[in-house]
Protein backbone atom coordinates (compact mmCIF):
# COMPACT_ATOMS: atom_id res chain seq x y z
CA UNK A 1 0.00 0.00 0.00
CA UNK A 2 1.33 3.40 -0.93
CA UNK A 3 1.35 6.50 1.52
CA UNK A 4 -1.15 7.85 -0.11
CA UNK A 5 -3.24 5.15 -0.33
CA UNK A 6 -2.79 4.55 3.77
CA UNK A 7 -3.55 8.48 3.93
CA UNK A 8 -6.74 8.18 2.10
CA UNK A 9 -7.88 4.89 3.83
CA UNK A 10 -7.17 6.75 7.23
CA UNK A 11 -9.52 9.73 5.71
CA UNK A 12 -11.67 7.71 4.69
CA UNK A 13 -12.34 5.96 8.19
CA UNK A 14 -12.94 9.45 9.71
CA UNK A 15 -15.38 10.54 7.28
CA UNK A 16 -17.31 7.78 8.33
CA UNK A 17 -16.64 7.58 11.86
CA UNK A 18 -18.08 11.79 11.66
CA UNK A 19 -21.60 12.90 12.07
CA UNK A 20 -20.64 16.68 11.77
CA UNK A 21 -17.84 17.50 9.51
CA UNK A 22 -16.94 20.79 8.23
CA UNK A 23 -14.90 21.54 5.05
CA UNK A 24 -12.98 24.61 4.78
CA UNK A 25 -11.31 25.02 1.24
CA UNK A 26 -9.89 27.63 -1.28
CA UNK A 27 -8.82 28.59 -4.55
CA UNK A 28 -7.10 24.91 -4.77
CA UNK A 29 -11.08 23.23 -4.97
CA UNK A 30 -11.79 24.65 -8.14
CA UNK A 31 -8.46 24.30 -10.31
CA UNK A 32 -9.42 21.07 -11.65
CA UNK A 33 -12.11 22.96 -12.57
CA UNK A 34 -10.24 25.21 -14.66
CA UNK A 35 -9.95 28.17 -12.57
CA UNK A 36 -6.43 29.44 -11.44
CA UNK A 37 -5.69 29.87 -8.17
CA UNK A 38 -3.72 33.23 -6.95
CA UNK A 39 -0.38 31.51 -5.50
CA UNK A 40 1.04 28.60 -7.40
CA UNK A 41 2.99 28.76 -9.82
CA UNK A 42 0.01 28.86 -12.60
CA UNK A 43 -1.84 30.77 -10.33
CA UNK A 44 -3.25 34.54 -11.62
CA UNK A 45 -0.55 36.11 -9.46
CA UNK A 46 2.18 34.87 -11.75
CA UNK A 47 0.08 35.55 -15.09
CA UNK A 48 1.72 37.81 -17.30
CA UNK A 49 -0.62 40.19 -18.83
CA UNK A 50 0.73 42.85 -20.85
CA UNK A 51 -2.89 45.31 -20.25
CA UNK A 52 -2.39 44.57 -16.67
CA UNK A 53 1.63 44.88 -15.84
CA UNK A 54 1.57 48.25 -13.87
CA UNK A 55 -1.09 46.62 -11.31
CA UNK A 56 -0.83 44.08 -8.89
CA UNK A 57 -3.11 41.45 -8.37
CA UNK A 58 -3.83 42.94 -5.06
CA UNK A 59 -4.37 46.46 -6.52
CA UNK A 60 -6.95 44.98 -9.31
CA UNK A 61 -8.98 42.88 -6.62
CA UNK A 62 -9.38 46.00 -4.01
CA UNK A 63 -11.85 48.86 -3.04
CA UNK A 64 -9.11 51.95 -4.16
CA UNK A 65 -9.08 50.20 -7.93
CA UNK A 66 -13.12 49.82 -7.67
CA UNK A 67 -13.57 53.46 -6.62
CA UNK A 68 -10.68 55.12 -8.38
CA UNK A 69 -10.17 53.51 -11.58
CA UNK A 70 -13.63 51.34 -12.14
CA UNK A 71 -12.58 50.89 -16.10
CA UNK A 72 -9.41 48.97 -14.94
CA UNK A 73 -11.06 47.41 -12.52
CA UNK A 74 -14.08 46.25 -14.57
CA UNK A 75 -11.99 45.03 -17.30
CA UNK A 76 -10.05 42.69 -14.81
CA UNK A 77 -12.94 41.69 -13.41
CA UNK A 78 -14.60 40.20 -16.58
CA UNK A 79 -11.43 39.09 -17.89
CA UNK A 80 -10.23 37.19 -15.16
CA UNK A 81 -13.74 36.06 -12.66
CA UNK A 82 -16.48 35.42 -15.21
CA UNK A 83 -16.58 31.64 -14.49
CA UNK A 84 -20.33 31.26 -15.54
CA UNK A 85 -19.27 28.03 -18.05
CA UNK A 86 -17.26 26.62 -15.67
CA UNK A 87 -18.06 23.06 -14.22
CA UNK A 88 -18.18 21.73 -10.76
CA UNK A 89 -15.69 18.52 -10.44
CA UNK A 90 -15.26 15.52 -8.23
CA UNK A 91 -14.23 17.81 -5.12
CA UNK A 92 -17.78 19.34 -5.22
CA UNK A 93 -19.55 16.44 -6.22
CA UNK A 94 -18.09 14.95 -3.08
CA UNK A 95 -18.95 16.91 -0.48
CA UNK A 96 -22.80 17.83 -1.63
CA UNK A 97 -22.78 14.08 -0.98
CA UNK A 98 -21.82 14.01 2.02
CA UNK A 99 -24.23 16.71 3.10
CA UNK A 100 -27.00 14.62 1.96
CA UNK A 101 -25.62 11.46 3.41
CA UNK A 102 -26.00 13.99 6.72
CA UNK A 103 -22.14 13.71 7.40
CA UNK A 104 -21.04 17.26 6.65
CA UNK A 105 -22.79 20.40 7.80
CA UNK A 106 -21.07 23.03 6.24
CA UNK A 107 -18.43 24.05 3.51
CA UNK A 108 -17.31 27.17 4.14
CA UNK A 109 -15.75 28.43 1.76
CA UNK A 110 -12.87 31.00 0.30
CA UNK A 111 -14.40 31.35 -3.44
CA UNK A 112 -16.44 33.31 -5.32
CA UNK A 113 -17.53 30.92 -8.33
CA UNK A 114 -20.67 29.02 -6.82
CA UNK A 115 -19.45 25.89 -8.08
CA UNK A 116 -20.43 24.19 -4.42
CA UNK A 117 -24.00 25.21 -4.89
CA UNK A 118 -23.70 24.64 -8.55
CA UNK A 119 -22.48 20.71 -7.67
CA UNK A 120 -25.64 20.49 -4.91
CA UNK A 121 -24.43 21.64 -1.68
CA UNK A 122 -27.04 23.58 0.42
CA UNK A 123 -25.36 24.67 3.30
CA UNK A 124 -21.95 27.15 1.76
CA UNK A 125 -20.68 29.72 3.72
CA UNK A 126 -18.99 32.30 0.98
CA UNK A 127 -16.87 34.37 3.78
CA UNK A 128 -15.39 36.39 0.60
CA UNK A 129 -19.01 36.55 -1.37
CA UNK A 130 -19.65 35.67 -4.67
CA UNK A 131 -19.40 36.51 -8.40
CA UNK A 132 -22.79 35.31 -8.85
CA UNK A 133 -24.71 38.41 -6.92
CA UNK A 134 -24.40 41.71 -8.28
CA UNK A 135 -26.20 45.04 -6.15
CA UNK A 136 -25.81 48.68 -7.23
CA UNK A 137 -23.08 50.45 -4.60
CA UNK A 138 -25.70 53.61 -4.15
CA UNK A 139 -29.73 52.10 -4.08
CA UNK A 140 -28.22 48.26 -2.68
CA UNK A 141 -30.70 46.81 -5.32
CA UNK A 142 -29.90 43.00 -6.47
CA UNK A 143 -29.33 42.91 -10.22
CA UNK A 144 -28.70 39.52 -12.41
CA UNK A 145 -25.69 37.48 -12.16
CA UNK A 146 -24.69 38.50 -15.54
CA UNK A 147 -25.09 42.11 -15.22
CA UNK A 148 -21.53 42.98 -15.11
CA UNK A 149 -20.61 40.52 -17.45
CA UNK A 150 -23.01 40.70 -20.33
CA UNK A 151 -22.10 44.66 -20.15
CA UNK A 152 -19.40 46.98 -20.76
CA UNK A 153 -17.18 49.88 -19.05
CA UNK A 154 -18.51 50.86 -15.56
CA UNK A 155 -21.77 48.90 -14.97
CA UNK A 156 -24.56 51.36 -14.28
CA UNK A 157 -27.99 50.75 -12.19
CA UNK A 158 -30.99 50.46 -14.22
CA UNK A 159 -33.02 52.24 -11.23
CA UNK A 160 -30.65 55.00 -10.10
CA UNK A 161 -27.48 55.18 -12.29
CA UNK A 162 -24.89 54.34 -9.29
CA UNK A 163 -22.36 51.69 -9.95
CA UNK A 164 -22.94 48.16 -10.18
CA UNK A 165 -20.41 46.15 -8.28
CA UNK A 166 -19.92 42.23 -7.56
CA UNK A 167 -20.93 40.58 -4.32
CA UNK A 168 -17.73 39.81 -3.58
CA UNK A 169 -14.96 40.85 -0.82
CA UNK A 170 -12.75 43.29 -2.10
CA UNK A 171 -9.10 43.84 -0.69
CA UNK A 172 -9.77 46.68 2.06
CA UNK A 173 -13.23 45.56 2.52
CA UNK A 174 -14.92 43.85 5.46
CA UNK A 175 -16.46 40.25 5.34
CA UNK A 176 -20.08 39.09 4.92
CA UNK A 177 -21.18 39.15 9.14
CA UNK A 178 -23.73 36.35 8.00
CA UNK A 179 -21.73 33.88 6.56
CA UNK A 180 -18.63 34.49 8.92
CA UNK A 181 -20.79 34.08 11.79
CA UNK A 182 -22.44 30.82 10.00
CA UNK A 183 -19.33 30.05 9.03
CA UNK A 184 -17.65 30.30 12.86
CA UNK A 185 -20.59 28.10 14.21
CA UNK A 186 -20.50 25.26 11.85
CA UNK A 187 -16.74 25.07 12.95
CA UNK A 188 -17.16 25.42 16.53
CA UNK A 189 -19.40 22.67 16.57
CA UNK A 190 -17.35 20.20 13.98
CA UNK A 191 -15.90 16.38 14.60
CA UNK A 192 -13.54 16.72 11.71
CA UNK A 193 -12.24 19.72 10.01
CA UNK A 194 -10.89 19.61 6.35
CA UNK A 195 -8.94 22.23 5.28
CA UNK A 196 -8.05 22.03 1.44
CA UNK A 197 -6.16 23.68 -1.47
CA UNK A 198 -5.85 26.84 0.55
CA UNK A 199 -2.39 28.57 1.16
CA UNK A 200 -4.14 29.99 4.48
CA UNK A 201 -2.29 33.59 3.30
CA UNK A 202 -5.52 35.95 3.30
CA UNK A 203 -6.72 37.21 7.05
CA UNK A 204 -9.17 36.96 8.45
CA UNK A 205 -10.43 33.69 6.94
CA UNK A 206 -7.78 31.84 7.49
CA UNK A 207 -8.02 32.52 11.44
CA UNK A 208 -11.33 30.73 11.67
CA UNK A 209 -10.14 27.45 11.28
CA UNK A 210 -8.35 28.02 14.87
CA UNK A 211 -12.23 27.90 16.32
CA UNK A 212 -12.02 24.05 15.39
CA UNK A 213 -12.32 21.82 18.77
CA UNK A 214 -13.56 19.03 17.70
CA UNK A 215 -11.49 15.53 16.99
CA UNK A 216 -9.84 15.57 13.40
CA UNK A 217 -8.07 18.34 11.77
CA UNK A 218 -6.54 17.32 8.27
CA UNK A 219 -5.25 19.24 6.25
CA UNK A 220 -5.15 18.56 2.28
CA UNK A 221 -2.67 20.40 -0.04
CA UNK A 222 -0.16 19.79 -3.09
CA UNK A 223 2.38 21.87 -0.62
CA UNK A 224 2.64 22.17 3.22
CA UNK A 225 0.98 24.90 4.38
CA UNK A 226 2.45 24.99 7.93
CA UNK A 227 -0.20 24.26 10.49
CA UNK A 228 0.77 22.47 13.35
CA UNK A 229 -1.23 18.93 13.82
CA UNK A 230 -1.12 16.07 16.28
CA UNK A 231 -0.24 12.85 14.58
CA UNK A 232 -2.69 10.82 16.60
CA UNK A 233 -5.62 12.68 15.59
CA UNK A 234 -4.98 14.57 12.52
CA UNK A 235 -3.99 14.23 9.08
CA UNK A 236 -1.79 16.36 6.31
CA UNK A 237 -2.28 15.27 3.24
CA UNK A 238 0.17 16.26 0.80
CA UNK A 239 -1.30 15.33 -2.72
CA UNK A 240 -3.41 16.56 -5.44
CA UNK A 241 -7.38 17.20 -4.31
CA UNK A 242 -9.06 15.43 -7.48
CA UNK A 243 -6.99 12.34 -6.70
CA UNK A 244 -8.09 12.32 -3.37
CA UNK A 245 -11.45 12.44 -3.96
CA UNK A 246 -11.44 10.15 -6.78
CA UNK A 247 -10.14 7.80 -4.46
CA UNK A 248 -12.66 8.52 -1.68
CA UNK A 249 -15.51 8.19 -4.69
CA UNK A 250 -14.21 4.82 -5.39
CA UNK A 251 -14.13 3.59 -2.07
CA UNK A 252 -17.33 4.85 -1.26
CA UNK A 253 -19.03 2.82 -4.11
CA UNK A 254 -17.38 -0.28 -2.72
P1 LIG B 1 -4.30 30.50 -2.95
O1 LIG B 1 -4.14 30.68 -4.42
O2 LIG B 1 -3.60 31.44 -2.06
O3 LIG B 1 -3.84 29.04 -2.55
C1 LIG B 1 -4.30 27.90 -3.23
C2 LIG B 1 -3.73 26.69 -2.52
O4 LIG B 1 -4.33 25.54 -3.08
C3 LIG B 1 -2.22 26.55 -2.67
O5 LIG B 1 -1.69 26.31 -1.38
C4 LIG B 1 -2.05 25.35 -3.60
O6 LIG B 1 -0.93 24.58 -3.25
C5 LIG B 1 -3.32 24.59 -3.38
N1 LIG B 1 -3.79 23.83 -4.53
C6 LIG B 1 -4.06 24.31 -5.77
N2 LIG B 1 -4.58 23.34 -6.55
C7 LIG B 1 -4.60 22.20 -5.79
C8 LIG B 1 -4.99 20.87 -6.03
N3 LIG B 1 -5.50 20.50 -7.21
N4 LIG B 1 -4.85 19.96 -5.04
C9 LIG B 1 -4.34 20.32 -3.83
N5 LIG B 1 -3.96 21.58 -3.55
C10 LIG B 1 -4.11 22.52 -4.50
O7 LIG B 1 -5.88 30.46 -2.65
P2 LIG B 1 -6.68 30.76 -1.30
O8 LIG B 1 -5.93 30.30 -0.11
O9 LIG B 1 -8.06 30.28 -1.55
O10 LIG B 1 -6.72 32.35 -1.17
C11 LIG B 1 -6.88 33.17 -2.29
C12 LIG B 1 -8.12 34.05 -2.36
O11 LIG B 1 -8.42 34.09 -3.72
C13 LIG B 1 -9.35 33.55 -1.71
O12 LIG B 1 -9.83 34.57 -0.96
C14 LIG B 1 -10.36 33.30 -2.84
O13 LIG B 1 -11.51 34.11 -2.63
C15 LIG B 1 -9.75 33.88 -4.05
N6 LIG B 1 -9.79 33.00 -5.25
C16 LIG B 1 -10.93 32.35 -5.57
C17 LIG B 1 -10.97 31.54 -6.68
C18 LIG B 1 -12.25 30.82 -6.99
O14 LIG B 1 -13.32 31.30 -6.61
N7 LIG B 1 -12.19 29.65 -7.64
C19 LIG B 1 -9.84 31.37 -7.48
C20 LIG B 1 -8.68 32.08 -7.14
C21 LIG B 1 -8.66 32.89 -6.00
Amino acid sequence: MTELEQQVDRLYGMIEGAKRIVFFGGAGVSTESGIPDFRSKDGLYNQHDVRFENYTPEYLLSHTCLVREPEVFFEFYRQKMDTRTIEPNITHFFLAELERRKKLTAVVTQNIDGLHQKAGSRTVYEIHGSTQQNYCASCKRNVSPAFIFESEGVPKCPHCGGMIRPDVTLYEEGLPAEAVAGAVDAIRRADCLIVAGTSLHVYPAASFIYEFHGKHRVVLNREDVGIRLDPENDLFIQGDMGEVFRRLQAKAEG
